[in-house]
């Protein structure tokens, strides 16, 4: 199987990386955490002592880095020059369409095949090998990082040229901000209503209300099937990444000359949310700061 280099072993790197090797890849892995590294290690990687040295003689470079200025900071100053002209660059990250885009046309400049392919599906999907892939970047590269995506994930889809993979992310996740803010409003109106939520749940889950923020994410605990509202809001999809990537989406807005309304609202409230402490608790546990403002008369 290929030798693939892995950048980033963080929650969601590790997983995947760990998902590589369980599928029989050569993963050569490099983070500057060392227990990552160690946790990487156990899970039948090969170490890097840095990113250069994973590049070289790889076929394949995944990475999964926090923020755009790792991604381009790691692609710039490591992975371009030290992975052979012939390796596929691939960046499962989140970041800003505008970054992504430069990084891929100097991918390009420079002879590489790259993709980005940002996820759907948290911390969990990454360690089970279930995540979503949407892909940006030309057909040629796309069929060469598929087969490596696909030991990663449960679905893996090309969304158009360099870029169009983070286009996808964001517009998705702006669906998925404004639906939750949406949803836990709708369940605390319903219950002010006199409604029962589990009742308002059975009925809107098989009408035109129903989304997936409401079907499989339902904020209350004991209403649909189980979710981080059953935890205590703990685990899931932190709130400060939700206001990442809503942030993501109201910068690329801006830039694309789109108005954004709902999803400007959203990332508001998430901010709010943030801001009040609540950066790790799962996103849905929004509808606390909505109860809490109703209970106040806000
Ligand atoms: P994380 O902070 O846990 O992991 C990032 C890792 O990158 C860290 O281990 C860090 O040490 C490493 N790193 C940073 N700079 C580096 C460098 N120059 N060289 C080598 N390693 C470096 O973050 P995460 O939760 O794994 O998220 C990674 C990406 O996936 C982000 O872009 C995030 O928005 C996206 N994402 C996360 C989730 C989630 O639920 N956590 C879901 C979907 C998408």
């Amino acid at each position: 199987m290929a030798r693939i280099a892995f950048i980033g072993l963080g929650n969601m790197g590790g997983g995947m990386a760990a998902n590589l090797a369980k599928a029989r890849h050569s993963v050569v892995a490099f983070d500057l955490s060392e227990a990552a590294l160690e946790r990487a290690e156990a899970a039948g990687c090969e170490r890097a002592t840095n990113a250069r040295e994973a590049c070289a003689e790889a076929a394949a470079v995944v990475t999964m880095l926090p923020a755009g200025r790792n991604v381009e900071a790691v692609y710039t100053a490591e992975v371009f020059g030290a992975a052979p002209a012939s390796a596929v660059l691939i960046d499962c990250s989140t970041i800003d369409v505008a970054t992504a885009r430069r990084v891929s046309a100097i991918a390009e400049e420079r002879g590489y095949d790259m993709v980005d392919a940002p996820v759907s599906g948290g911390i969990a999907a990454a360690a089970a090998g279930t995540l979503t892939f949407m892909v940006g970047g030309s057909d040629e590269a796309f069929a060469k990082a598929e087969p490596i995506l696909s030991a990663m994930g449960k679905a893996v889809i090309h969304a158009g040229a360099g870029g169009s993979g983070q286009a996808a992310k964001i517009c998705n996740n702006m669906v998925l901000g404004a639906t939750m803010v949406a949803t836990c409003e709708a369940f605390l109106l319903a219950r002010k209503l006199g409604l029962d939520p589990q009742t308002f749940y059975d009925i809107a889950s098989q009408s035109s209300g129903q989304s997936w923020s409401l079907t499989s994410y339902a904020p209350l605990p004991g209403v649909g099937p189980q979710t981080p509202a059953d935890r205590d809001y703990q685990g899931g999809f932190a709130a400060a990444l939700m206001l990442k990537d809503l942030t993501l989406a109201m910068e690329a807005g801006t830039q694309a000359g789109a108005d954004t309304p709902m999803g400007r609202r959203a990332a508001e409230l998430y901010a709010a949310f943030v801001e009040d402490g609540h950066a790790t608790t799962d996103f849905s546990g929004i509808i606390r700061m909505l109860e809490a403002r109703s209970e106040g008369g806000a």
